[in-house]
């Protein structure tokens, strides 16, 4: 049996995100920029950018509720054509 390794998930990477904060299905964690917003690649949600204060508050929050800010954040992420972000719960 081969078993091949990730070299992606290497135990020197810092502290990841794996799973959406949206839909709780494994991501691709775009790599940030800025140090205050991760940036997701969901194959459900599409994708979008968090901050990073937001993330422990969406994971509590209701399915439904969740959906609807990621709804709030696309309507607006400049008409559409921009990346949503989820910046701040209220
Ligand atoms: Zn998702």
């Amino acid at each position: 049996m081969i078993v091949f390794t990730m070299g992606r998930q290497a135990s020197v990477m810092p502290k990841t995100y794996y799973n959406c904060p949206i839909s709780e299905e494994p991501v691709h964690e775009v790599l940030p920029r800025a140090a205050d917003f991760v940036e997701f690649f969901c194959p459900t949600c599409g994708q979008f950018r968090i901050a990073k204060t937001a993330i422990g508050a969406v994971k509590d929050m209701p399915q439904s509720e969740r959906e609807a800010l990621l709804t709030a954040a696309r309507l607006n992420a400049q008409g559409g054509v921009g990346i949503p972000f989820i910046s701040s719960i209220h």
